[in-house]
Formats: structure tokens, sequence, C-alpha cells
């Protein structure tokens, strides 16, 4: 048997696949990760070893998660056409990544002011004026640059979210892992988990997104998905010593150039802030298998039995739009102890993430860059007046890289 066409939906929540034969059968893939292929005694092709195939019989219907569209897509008869069964168009109208050169309209005007900011690094000005950066108001970062490296790094600081903006978003189109995404693709979890988080993603992901609800809406959704999330996550029988094993079999990865950024801002003494909405105890674990960098983590971390299993969380629930009210809900004195480091860089993949610095009470400047991952035509107007800096479809660092360089090495 050989499986001549596997596809998947690509979004760093979804993890349902699907192969169909030559004849057209289909198997149901639960869970897609980057390893190289795997195939089990009966023919049927899986992406991983922890995630195997599952045959279908024909005639059988099988539901397929497909970016939020959850779909019944009927097993067929031996000799129908294939194109008559695989859905096209949630695959075709939405996948990663778009390809490039990206152009939104205006990129000359803003490159010819960044250009011609001479005070800035030729480095720094190559790297803004590359394909996939939009900056909505030149002159304002170009401003704001000159005052940050004029200040240096003893006045400089990082907050940055984790999933999807120090990890990628993608690898060649297909979704990479988040937090939570290690644990819906784990198989040391009951089933039950991966089936309750996808239908809770099913509902409240597209949310997430919407851009017609307000704030105080949206918060409310977000904080009945990450408390239903964590109820199933309690009935899991986690243990903390699974982390390292979960955390291997994903595909979470960090973007390109992340190493490098945190070496630069460790070796120049710039304190970097993690604030993630995801699960901190699986964000350490990351870092830890990628360099064992240790940065100050403000995220939702697990609480454990004496035994090592789950029993709750330490504090006050992280979502995607609460960050800015939780500092001084978690009494952290993390900005307090570096209160004379008014130049923060900021960086996110969520709107909610532009909010991250406002529990600081003496900041001065801040410089916002937001990637830009997903439903990128729809986003954009947004991501362009919320963020100075918007990459788009961008799973490097390199621009913040740039930036942070031009900061440490300062004004000339
Ligand atoms: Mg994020």
């Amino acid at each position: 048997m050989r499986i001549v066409q596997i596809d998947s939906d690509g979004a760093a929540h979804r993890h349902y696949s699907y192969a169909r034969d030559l004849k057209g059968h289909f198997f149901a893939l639960p869970s897609v990760s980057c390893v190289p292929d795997y195939q089990n005694e009966s023919g049927c092709k899986s992406f991983s070893p922890q995630h195997p195939a599952v045959p279908l019989t024909r005639n059988q219907t099988v539901q397929l998660s497909l970016r939020c569209k959850v779909m019944a897509v009927p097993v067929q008869e031996e000799g129908i056409p294939n194109t008559t069964v695989i859905p096209q168009s949630p695959i075709a109208s939405e996948k990663l990544p778009i390809p490039r050169p990206i152009s939104m309209g205006g990129e000359e005007e803003f490159r010819s002011v960044i250009r011609h900011a001479s005070r800035l690094p030729l480095a720094l000005r190559n790297a803004l004026c590359r394909d996939g950066v939009f900056i909505g108001n030149p002159g304002k970062v170009v401003a704001l640059l000159e005052k940050m490296m004029t200040a240096g790094a003893e006045r400089f600081q990082v907050v940055t979210d984790f999933d999807a903006t120090l990890t990628r978003y993608h690898r060649d189109g297909k979704g990479c892992d988040s937090s939570y995404g290690v644990l819906e693709t784990t198989t040391m979890f009951p089933p039950f988990y991966r089936e309750e988080a996808s239908k809770l993603c099913d509902y409240y992901y597209p949310i997430e997104l919407d851009q017609s609800m307000s704030l105080e809406v949206k918060s409310q959704h977000m904080r009945d998905w990450w408390s239903k999330a964590h109820g199933f996550l309690m009935k899991t029988g986690l243990k903390a010593e699974w982390m390292g094993e979960m955390v291997r079999h994903s595909t979470v990865e960090l973007r390109d150039g992340s190493l490098k950024l945190f070496e630069l801002l460790e070796n120049a003494g710039i304190p970097l802030l993690i604030f993630s909405a995801g699960i901190g105890d699986l964000i350490q674990e990351v870092l830890k298998q990628h360099g064992n960098f240790k940065p100050m983590i403000v995220a939702n971390f697990l609480d454990f039995s004496e035994e090592g299993v789950v029993r709750g969380f330490q504090k006050e629930l992280i979502h995607t739009f609460n960050k800015h009210e939780i500092f001084s809900h978690h009494q952290t004195d993390y900005f307090a102890k570096h209160e004379e480091r008014r130049n923060v860089l900021v960086m996110g993949d969520m709107m909610g993430d532009l909010k991250m610095a406002d529990g600081m009470r003496a900041k001065e400047d801040v410089l916002t860059v937001g990637f830009l991952n997903s439903k990128i035509q729809k986003c954009f107007p947004e991501y362009r007046d919320g963020f100075d800096i918007v990459l788009i479809d961008d799973q490097t660092h390199d621009i913040p890289i740039s930036i942070v360089e031009a900061i440490i090495n300062g004004a000339t």
C-alpha cells in the first residue's frame, strides 16, 4: 500500500491530517510532526512513531479538523476519483506561507525614510528595508531607535511573548506546536484530552482572532477557554517528569536566530522577560533543551503534588488578552528592579501582546515588533496600526537581533 498524498492544516493549534492511497482510501493521522516519516506494518504512514496512522474502513465517515473547520469526509468506494473526496478549499484558501516577496503597498515610502536615517547603522537600515518588514510610521521608529541607541544597553530591556513569537509559527507551511500544542499532541495523555482540547480550539480560536469583538468580550471568552482547557489538563495525570519527553517529541521550535538573540542579551546584561499565556513549565523545558537560557518567565506555571502529579496552577490565569492586568496580580518586583531601564522592546504576535509593558510604571519609550503569522491580508491593517514594526511571515529573529545589536553598539 502506498500513500500518495498527505496534507495537513498547517496551523499551530490543529493536529489532524489525512492521507489517502492510490485507490482513494483515507487514513486519519491523529497528529503531525516534522520528524521523518514512519510506516506501520499494515502500510499506514504517519509522521511520527508517537502518532500512528489509523486505518479507516470503507464507507466510514471521518471528521477532519482543518484550520478550525471541522468537516465530515466520507471514505469512498474503490475506484472513485480522489478529487471528488478531498476537500480543497480550507487548505487552498489558508495555505501557509504566502509566497514572498510580500507587498502590502507603501513600502517605498517608509524604506526611503529608513534609508536616509544616517544615524542608524547600515546593517539595521538594510534589515528594516527587506521583504516582509512593514513600518507604518517610519519617522517615529527612527526617532525611537536613535534615542534607544543613545541611551545604550544600560537603559534597555526586552519583553516578549513566547508562542509564535519566540517560537516558529510554521516550518515549510506545517504548523509548529505552541506550548499548549505540546499538550495536544503528546501521546502521554489519555486520548480524551486531545479531543476536548481540539473541540475547544475549534470554538474559541476564531474568537481569539475576531477583530469585530470588543477586548472585554474576547477577554471573557479567553478566560472560559483557558479555564476549560486547564480543567481537562487536571484530569490527565500529567507528571513533572514528563515535560522533557513531551517537548522532545513535539514540533515546538524556536525561531531562527533565537539563540543568537539570547546570547546577545545575556552578554550585554540586558534583561529578557518572557510574558506568556502558555504553560511556564513547558517554556522552561524548551529553553533548557535549546541552550539552557534562564530568563525571567511570567506564565501559567503548574502546581505539582509531592508525588509530582499536576494538581493545579500556581497563580492567577494568564490568557491572551489579560496580560496588561497581570503584573499587579502576580506581585512581581521585576519591573521595579529594572526601573532604570526605561527603553523597552516589546515583541508579540497578538494584538493583546502590545499591552505587555503596561505594567511598567517608569517606562519612557516602547518599540513594538509584531509577528504577523496568519490571516495576513485580513489582519495586516490592525497590526500596521498597532505595532511599530510588523514582520510578515518572518520565522526568524533577524530584525530583533539587528535592533539589539544597534542598541548595544550605541550611537556613534
Ligand atoms: Mg503568542
